[in-house]
């Protein structure tokens, strides 16, 4: 069994009601606006959040801050090579540098790119490249209630209709996100991938495995996929991820870093590797260091190793799994299972008084922060104005960084917000950005009259 004893204390205090409810007016009712210091539990995301070990401060330290082949970056290809089990590494600012980079060597104009689910930057690169993002999920990862334990995978049926449509010739890239974020982080089995794998082989396309959360997605197979139940996640990390022609990365998510990310390409696809690193050297920075302080290089590689730590690995699940039982208890419906890195509520169903125009999914996350300070992200109607999604809030849980009493309070806060769920009213929108993909992190609200 895993705990973390905490050794730095950043104090974190709850404003009272009339400064919460301040603050929220000032930030237009959108919870990105708000200052971190007016939020109690932080759950906006799980993406560079996270507490970084004494080890991985310790590595900071030695960062070379060399232009050119330092040694920060060696140890850093060093980790990826015995992790993931490619020593062909270009590192990036972050997860979406990296994405850059790959989408824009391999897609191009009228290319369709196809994915179990296209995470929200990766659709912005492939729509900035002008390829079209094609989602194939599985249709089980549209029930919040099926029991099924790989409700991330990758439809390949609904993959292969779609080339017989457009043709193989136009489909350059298949995507495996593992886990898959934009299905409420639900893990991919191995059997999956490899299928996937082969019908990526069978039309000559590239498979690229985004690796975001790759350690979670692993201890999900560890638990779950029957080939699998005497491996350590270590293993079947590098098993999955063996099948991939190449890798993106955030070292935010499973790097357990507060920045970083890179490119990982497949032995013998030297041209490549060879034009990824060009664009790096145009986009991120020379290509062994892509944008990154050594030091960062250090707390990635470092991070890398103690992602796929098996006690690790528990001790994340089952804070995530925590904070699911305390909104369930409370009387939110939640997506199951439960992902490896947030938990997702159903605010259509909490709040089916609120119609999908007035947000409800919003009207639930600001009353959380109003209630107990609270932040969490809407990911429904107003963060994807025109895909048809349910009405979800995300609760993302940082790595090693909260404990049970923060959970705890989090489910207080929910069990406040139902009692009156009858009196919450939704939001319209009073300014918005001209980039409507985009509305959700600057979007002005005002509360409907109840
Ligand atoms: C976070 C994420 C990205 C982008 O990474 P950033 O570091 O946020 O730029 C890409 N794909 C997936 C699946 C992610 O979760």
């Amino acid at each position: 069994m895993r705990s973390y004893a905490t050794r730095m204390a950043t104090p974190a205090d709850l404003p009272d009601r009339e400064e919460r409810a301040a603050a929220l007016e000032a930030a237009g009712y959108n919870l990105f606006d708000l200052d971190a210091d007016r939020v109690f539990v932080d759950l906006l995301t799980d993406s560079g959040t996270g507490t970084m070990s004494d080890a991985q401060w310790a590595a900071l330290h030695r960062g070379d801050e060399s232009y050119a082949g330092s040694s920060s970056f060696r140890r850093l290809r060093e980790a990826v090579d015995d992790v993931m089990g490619f020593d062909r590494v270009v590192p990036a600012h972050q997860g979406r540098g990296a994405e850059n980079v790959l989408y824009g060597t391999l897609v191009a104009e009228g290319d369709r790119v196809l994915n179990n689910t296209h995470f929200d930057t990766t659709r912005a690169h492939v729509a900035a490249n002008g390829g079209e993002a094609v989602d194939c999920p599985v249709p089980a990862a549209r029930d919040p209630d099926a029991d099924d334990p790989f409700k991330g995978n990758f439809d390949v049926e609904a993959g292969r209709a779609r080339v017989e449509e457009v043709g193989a010739e136009n489909v350059p890239v298949v995507v495996l996100t593992i886990t898959n974020n934009s299905a409420a982080g639900q893990p991919v089995s191995v059997a999956n991938t490899r299928e996937v794998a082969a019908f990526a082989d069978d039309i000559d396309a590239t498979f690229v495995i985004d690796a975001c959360r790759f350690a979670e997605n692993a201890h999900f197979v560890a638990e779950r996929e029957a080939e699998f139940a005497d491996a350590s996640a270590a293993e079947v990390a590098r098993e999955q991820l063996g099948y991939a022609d190449a890798l993106v990365m955030s070292a935010k998510k499973d790097g357990l870093s507060n920045v970083g990310g890179f490119v990982a390409v497949d032995d013998g696809l030297d041209d490549l590797l060879e034009r990824v690193k060009q664009r790096t050297i145009l986009y991120e920075g020379f290509p062994t260091y892509g944008g990154l302080a050594g030091r960062d290089l250090e707390a990635m590689a470092v991070g890398l190793r103690e992602a796929v730590e098996d006690d690790y690995l528990a001790h994340r699940v089952e804070q995530v799994a925590t904070l699911g039982a305390e909104l369930a208890a409370a009387g939110l419906p939640i997506y199951e299972p439960i992902g490896g890195h947030a938990v997702y509520v159903d605010a259509g169903a909490a709040l089916d008084h609120i119609s999908t125009a007035a947000f409800p999914g919003q009207a639930l996350a600001c009353e959380l922060y109003l209630e107990g300070g609270v932040r969490t992200v809407e990911l429904g109607s107003f963060a994807f104005p025109e895909t048809k999604r349910p009405e979800y809030v995300r609760l993302a849980v940082p790595r090693r960084t909260y404990h049970r009493e923060h959970f705890e309070h989090v489910g207080e806060t929910a069990t406040a917000v139902v009692e009156r769920a009858d009196e919450l009213a939704g939001f319209e929108i009073v300014d918005e950005p001209p980039m409507r993909e985009l509305r959700h992190f600057s979007a002005d609200l005002r509360p409907l009259d109840a």
